[in-house]
C-alpha cells in the first residue's frame, strides 16, 4: 500500500516536472547559421533557465515543414534574414501577431510587419565599397550612378541569384518603377570589370587586389575581413544620402501561428529586441541592432562609424527564400 503511494507520488512529480520542462522551452526554426545565434540563446537560458532548442537550415525548407506540420509544429519561432523571406512567411499564413507592448516599445514601426507578424532584431547595410588610391570619395554618391559611363570596366557585381542584390533591386523598382531599374542594372552589368562574385568577400579582396574600383558590398563582410586585415585598403561609403538613404535590410523573427509555447516564445522575442541580446546579436555579425536606443562601438578607421540612414521598409515582392547567413 505504502509502496503504491510512493508510486502515485513519483508519478505525479514526473508528470508535473514534464510539464514545467514544456513551459521552460522555446522551440526556433532558424537560418541563421549557429555561430551567430548560439550564444544569443545561451545567454537567455543563462539569465531565465529557460531552454532554447533550434535547428538550422534554409528559409525556404524550413517555411515548407511549418506549413506541413501545421498544428503539430514543435517551432515556436522563425528567425530569418532578409525581410522578404518573413514577408514570405506571412503570406503563407504560418505566422501569428507577436501582440508585445515591449517589442512595439524596442523596435521602431519601420522595422516590424504593420501586420504584427515579425519583428526585425538587426539591420544589415548595404553599401557601396571602394578603393580610396583609385576613387576620390567626392566620385560616389548613389547606387544609380554605377550605371554611369565614368565607371566602365570599373565595378565589381555580386551574383544576383543572392537575394541581397534582388532586394536592393526591388527598392530601385519601388523608387524608380521597372523600366528605369532595367536601364540602371544595364548600365551595372556594362560597366563591370569582371565576372560576377559569388560572395561579398570576395568582390572586397578584388578592390584591394586592383582588380576593381568600385563595388556594392553587406557592411558586415568589410567588418569581418577588416578585422582579420586591419591593413584592407578599401574604404565604404554611404550613398544616396540627398534621397532614401543607404539600402538596409533586416534580420527578424515571427511567432508561427500554431507555437506550442507562445507565451514563452514571446518573453524570448522581447529580449531579443532588448539591449543585452541586441548587443551580442549585432557585435557577433557587426549588424546594426534595430532598437535605436542600443548604441554600438565606432568602427574606425572601417569608416564605418554612423548609422546609415534608414529608408521606411517595404516588403520586396521580388524576394525570394535564398540561403543567407
Ligand atoms: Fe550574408
Amino acid at each position: 500500500m505504502q509502496a503504491s503511494k510512493g508510486f502515485l507520488a513519483a508519478l505525479t512529480l514526473t508528470a508535473l516536472s514534464g510539464a514545467v520542462q514544456a513551459a521552460d522551452e522555446v522551440v526556433v526554426y532558424s537560418s541563421r547559421i549557429d555561430e551567430l545565434i548560439k550564444p544569443v540563446f545561451d545567454a537567455y537560458t543563462e539569465k531565465t533557465g529557460v531552454t532554447v532548442k533550434f535547428i538550422t537550415d534554409k528559409e525556404a525548407p524550413l517555411m515548407a515543414r511549418l506549413k506541413a506540420e501545421g498544428e503539430n509544429t514543435p517551432a515556436d519561432l522563425l528567425l530569418t534574414v532578409d525581410g522578404g523571406n518573413l514577408w514570405q512567411a506571412e503570406q503563407m499564413g504560418i505566422l501569428q501577431p507577436l501582440d508585445s507592448e515591449v517589442v512595439k516599445q524596442n523596435i521602431p514601426a519601420q522595422y516590424r510587419s504593420s501586420s504584427d507578424a515579425w519583428t526585425g532584431l538587426s539591420l544589415r547595410a548595404r553599401t557601396i565599397v571602394y578603393s580610396p588610391q583609385r576613387v576620390k570619395e567626392g566620385e560616389l554618391s548613389t547606387y544609380e550612378a554605377l550605371a554611369g559611363d565614368n565607371w566602365e570596366g570599373r565595378l565589381c557585381l555580386r551574383t544576383s541569384k543572392k537575394v541581397y542584390n534582388q532586394s536592393l533591386t526591388a527598392t530601385m523598382i519601388e523608387t524608380h518603377g521597372a523600366e528605369k531599374t532595367e536601364e540602371i542594372i544595364r548600365g551595372w552589368v556594362d560597366n563591370l570589370a569582371t565576372d560576377v562574385f559569388a560572395d561579398d568577400t570576395a568582390l572586397i579582396q578584388a578592390i584591394d587586389a586592383g582588380q576593381c574600383d568600385v563595388g556594392i558590398v553587406n557592411t558586415y563582410y568589410y567588418g569581418r575581413l577588416h578585422k582579420s586585415d586591419p591593413q584592407l585598403k578599401a574604404k565604404l561609403f554611404w550613398p544616396n544620402q540627398g534621397d532614401r538613404g543607404v539600402h538596409v535590410n533586416l534580420s527578424g523573427i515571427g511567432l508561427t501561428k500554431h507555437a506550442p509555447h507562445p507565451e514563452a516564445a514571446r518573453k524570448l522575442v522581447e529580449w531579443m529586441t532588448g539591449p543585452q541580446a541586441q548587443s551580442i546579436f549585432a557585435d557577433i555579425n557587426m549588424e546594426y541592432p534595430a532598437n535605436p536606443a542600443v548604441k554600438r562601438q565606432p568602427r574606425s578607421p572601417a569608416g564605418v562609424t554612423s548609422r546609415p540612414t534608414p529608408f521606411r521598409w517595404k516588403s520586396p515582392a521580388s524576394a525570394r527564400p535564398k540561403r543567407s547567413s
